[in-house]
């Protein structure tokens, strides 16, 4: 009794400083109690914070006027995540500049469409976008897409415009039930990124600090309400993907899962992780109750190559890597996701591709194959479509699903391995571009 007293009022010393978004329903009914308020009021605040996505406390309008003003009086927000700017992608991807109350800011990114990469991967989600014919039906088709958005030559041009492009968020409501499968946002889980993958702009920045629970949400949050969209009436894929590690933010990340589904209502298979490959955490996630699917960062099919691509890999080599993957315990229709990133004449070779075939062999999993998304300060070149499709077809002849994923907002550097803050793109000579107007959301 003693310990669960001095427990409440830890909590509510914590929540002096502190925001609803991150917290549980525990921890809100430790606030809820030590206040003296109905057990019901914690499920109002879940309510208020994760499903209406409330930005003040004044929202949240099924709370008592005095219990309102008592919570903020003792320090207690919503803790809103605040859109600081948008760029809009001639593909329809939008990427947001999301920013915090320290005034450190993450990227986060809207594919009205999916990005392809839930294909094949045994889910749910995974099916409709096989049913829909989002790249996935068959090795013909996925060649096809394959010639249309590998390499350089999928990039849109800088003169195609995008009907939306003035008014990114109007007509979107609802706008994704014409996708069976989805729209998808991909999230951050630090403010930069320590593992220093050599392809990647995220990496340049090094971390500056790991995001909270409520920060990892939040971002979901600030995009669905900026969509106008709602799960679960709409469907909406999560991926892990944006800037950061997740599995070395693990406890923040995993808390933030279960809100996602316990709070935001987003089903844990319509999610999944990416990792470089922190090894220790892969076993540990394995073991979670509620938790994504797993895809891991391969980028490479031999220890020598992937050292020097993702010097990680010194560290947690390729035997610790796939054994973590093969004692990873699936559920009934999961399968392991594979990233491959193909850089040009370094890891995209035939040869290469066999080399993967035989690493992966006997595991239940997919391939999702990335061409590199160029960057300043990248030193590697993006494979032509016949090289991805060379590649594609040497796994899939193995017996391995292998999928292309289709880059989503090169143009505004909105791609995976693009998220850098970069804000200059309407002048970033690389690429020329005069399509996009980075418009202020919030
Ligand atoms: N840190 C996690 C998640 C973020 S990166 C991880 O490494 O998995 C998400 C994916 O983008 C990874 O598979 C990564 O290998 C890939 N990626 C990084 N830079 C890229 C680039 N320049 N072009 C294409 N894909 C890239």
């Amino acid at each position: 009794m003693e310990l669960r007293v001095s427990y409440n009022r830890y909590l509510m010393a914590k929540a002096l400083t502190s925001s609803l978004l991150g917290m549980d329903q525990g921890e809100l009914s430790a606030i809820i109690s030590e206040a003296g308020e109905p057990a019901y009021r914690a499920k109002q605040i879940m309510d208020a914070v994760y499903r209406q996505r409330v930005e003040t406390l004044e929202e949240v309008s099924t709370l008592p006027q005095q219990f309102r003003e008592r919570l903020a009086q003792s320090g207690v927000t919503v803790g809103a995540a605040r859109i600081e700017k948008k760029f809009v992608s001639v593909d329809g991807t939008v990427r947001y500049l999301i920013g915090f109350a320290d005034g450190q800011s993450v990227e986060t990114v809207w594919m009205p469409e999916g990005d392809g990469g839930e294909a094949g991967d045994g889910s749910e989600a995974g099916e409709e976008a096989e049913s829909s014919g989002i790249g996935t039906s068959g090795a013909k088709a996925q060649f096809r897409e394959t010639g249309l958005n590998a390499g350089l030559e999928g990039l849109p041009r800088p003169d195609q415009h995008h009907p939306d492009q003035e008014h990114p968020t109007q007509n979107r409501n609802r706008q994704n039930q014409g996708r069976p499968g989805g729209s998808t946002i991909c999230i951050s889980s630090q403010v930069g990124c320590a593992v220093d993958c050599q392809f990647c702009l995220t990496a340049l920045l090094g971390v500056k600090r790991n995001l909270t629970a409520g920060e990892i949400v939040g971002q979901v949050c600030a995009v669905l309400k900026d969509q106008v969209v709602s799960p679960p009436e709409d469907r909406i894929n999560l991926v892990f993907m944006g800037m950061g590690e997740p599995f070395l933010n693990y406890e923040n990340f995993i808390k933030a899962s279960r809100l996602l589904v316990e709070g935001v209502g987003i089903a844990e298979r319509r999610m999944t992780v990416s990792t470089a490959g922190i090894v220790p955490r892969i076993h540990d996630f394995g073991r979670e109750a509620i938790r994504p699917k797993l895809a891991i960062s391969l980028n490479a099919p031999n220890d020598t190559l992937r050292t020097r691509l993702m010097p990680l890999n010194k560290k947690w080599n390729l035997e610790m890597l796939m054994t973590a993957a093969r004692e990873f315990p699936l559920r009934t229709r999961e399968w392991i996701t594979f990233e491959y990133v193909l850089l040009g004449g370094v890891n995209d070779r035939a040869e290469n591709a066999k080399e993967v075939a035989e690493l992966l062999r006997g595991l239940r999993c997919k391939v999702n194959l990335i061409a590199l998304n160029p960057g300043p300060g990248i030193d590697f070149t993006t494979p032509g479509a016949e090289q991805v499709g060379v590649f594609q077809q040497i796994l899939r002849d193995a017996g391995i699903p292998a999928f292309v994923r289709r880059p989503r907002g090169r143009d505004i550097y909105a791609a995976c391995g693009q998220l850098k803050r970069t804000v200059e793109v309407a002048t970033s000579p690389e690429l020329q571009i005069q399509s996009i107007s980075p418009a202020t959301g919030g």
